[in-house]
Parts: structure tokens; sequence; C-alpha cells
């Protein structure tokens, strides 16, 4: 059974830090009093923020600053690169569970697959091997994938581990919960892709029939789009693509595009903008989760690439 709040704190002991700030996903807010208890106890001066925290993107290093904190900790997430304003810890919270139950229960769905990719969120990666070594007893071939993040990892904005191993097999298995991490792989990829949850103790092949429609939907309508809000997150791991590059080429298509900022971006914020069109240039599951919120298509910058490629082929200007 794994005790997150003693290696947490084991964790923070080790980085030698006094004065710390915690963040947690919305999940585990009910453990947040627990941590700071645990932390306290240990001798280290803990703050937790309330703020939402979406990822290791999204760290909350200048509110960390403005308490003198000598370390962020980011629980619940694994680092993937970003520049940090304070030394920042990321803890990964592991989940126990049992796979070889649902899988047993569930195995008709797959068994018609020679060799299947196998991906998760960061808290259950340790559970794939237990899959993996299930799907090799019934004579399959299993792959984890390692990308640009850990082995089998996989992210909303970034699904390399599914990616490198595509080649090699004929179906992918998502092992995990909630729905956003598999959305991101089911929409970027042309396999049979299955969802193994382990909260609702289901294997189910998704159907993502309604987000692709909405995608094809705003490309549609943006195509018409003569005036666009490119939008730009102040959340420092969300800055994927640079915006001044995407203002400069709809500028040579005779767009006119502003750049505004925020923190969490939301349909609210822009009600005073008057555009006809949005590009996302932060989290792909603020476009992917919520388009229908939003006044004006909106797009993600994959599908604003899209978007221009065609106007740029129609009017015959060179990308
Ligand atoms: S999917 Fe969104 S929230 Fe998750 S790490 Fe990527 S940018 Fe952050």
């Amino acid at each position: 059974m794994v005790d997150n709040i003693r290696e947490l704190v084991d964790a923070v002991k080790t980085k030698g830090a006094k004065r710390v700030l915690v963040q947690v996903p919305e999940g585990l807010l009910m453990k947040a009093q627990d941590i700071l208890d645990a932390l306290e106890a240990a001798g280290v001066r803990a703050f937790m923020s309330l703020e939402p925290c979406y990822g290791a993107c999204d760290l909350r290093d200048a509110e960390a600053e403005s308490l003198g904190c000598d370390l962020l900790v980011n629980v619940g997430h694994s680092d993937f690169g970003v520049n940090e304003r304070i030394p920042t810890l990321y803890f990964i919270w592991k989940v126990d569970a049992d796979v070889k139950p649902i899988l047993e229960k569930e195995y008709e769905k797959i068994s018609e697959y020679k060799s299947i990719g196998l991906l998760s969120s960061v808290n259950f990666l340790h559970i794939l091997q237990d899959a993996k070594a299930f799907l090799e007893s019934k004579g399959q071939r299993a792959y984890i994938g390692k990308g640009s993040l850990l082995e089998g990892q996989v992210l909303g904005c970034n699904v390399s581990s599914a990616l490198v191993v595509d080649k090699n097999v004929d179906a992918f298995l998502f092992v995990g919960s909630g729905h956003f991490h598999p959305l991101g792989v089911g929409l970027r990829i042309d396999k049979p892709f299955f969802v193994l949850d382990l909260e609702r103790g289901v294997l189910e092949r998704p159907d993502y029939t309604k987000f692709l429609k909405q995608r094809y939907a705003a490309l549609a309508l943006a195509r018409d789009a003569r005036t666009f809000a490119i939008l730009v997150s102040a959340k420092p791991g969300q800055h994927f693509v640079d915006p001044t590059v995407i203002k400069e080429r709809l500028g040579r298509l005779g767009r006119k595009a502003w750049v505004f900022t925020m923190d969490r971006i939301t349909p609210d914020k822009l009600l005073g903008v008057n555009v006809d069109a949005y590009v996302n240039t932060a989290c792909p599951r603020i476009t992917v989760e919520n388009r229908g919120a939003f006044r004006r298509p909106l797009l993600n910058p994959d599908e604003f690439a899209e978007l221009m490629r065609s106007i740029e082929k129609d009017a015959g200007v060179a990308a």
C-alpha cells in the first residue's frame, strides 16, 4: 500500500526545504489538511494553494515567491521541463488499483488484437506492467512506449508515448480513470482505441464522434473569419506556440488578429472581445472539452495550422 503523504514529506525533507507552497489537483483537495499537518509536523512551514492545479504546466511559482517559500511542491504531476521561477518538486501521487480482475472480465473486447500499446496517466503508470504481463500471458504482444514523457505516460497535450509505438501495434489500451487523458489520445490516433477505467471497473471503446463533429464545425466556421483573438495563458508551462507567429501568418492572408493574455482561458473573459474566431495557444483541453461554451469558433494550434494550410492553398500563398 503506497503511503503518499509520508513519501511526499520525505521528498520535501530531502530537498532541505524550510517553507513550501503545495499545490494539488482538485481530486486531492480532501488531503490538503493532512498534507499540511504532516509537513508542519516534520518542521516544514507549509501553505496550500486553493487555486485549481491542472498539471505540471500550472505552477503557482509567483505565489510561492510572494510567500517567501524556498520550494514549490506540485503534487500529482511529473516534471516535463517547464521553466521554474523557484525550485520545484513534482510529486507523483500513486494510486493503487488491481487491473487483472477487470482485464479477466472484459478480455473478449480486445482479444482479437495481436499487439497492443499500453498508455496511462502518471498516477497509474506503475500498473501498466501488470496489464502488460496479463496480455503477454494470453499470447499477445504489449508495448509501453517512451516518448518525451515517462514510459507509457500521456497528457492531453503530449501523446508521444503512443506515437513512438504506433507502427508496432494494432490497437491502444489506456489504463486509468477520468476521460480527458484518453480523449487526448483517442482524437490523435487512427488505431482502435480502448479505455480500461479502473474506477468503474470496465473496458470500453469510447465514441469521440461528438468531439470530431465540433472540430469540423469550428474549422468550417473559422474559414470565413476575418478577425481573430489569439489566446495566451499566463501559466508557465502552457506556451506551446509563439502567438506572434500566428498573428503574422494571419496578417499575410489579410486577417486581423490581436493577442490576449489571461491565467485561465474562459468564455466569460472574452465577452467584450469582438472577433470572428479564437486561436487557443494554451492547454488543448480548454478547446476539446469546452469548445461549445465559446461564442466564436475556437481552434487549437494544430487545427489552426490545418485552417491556414487550406486558406493558403486556395490563395496560392506559400506557408
Ligand atoms: S494537457 Fe493541459 S493541463 Fe495537462 S499538462 Fe498539458 S497543458 Fe497542462
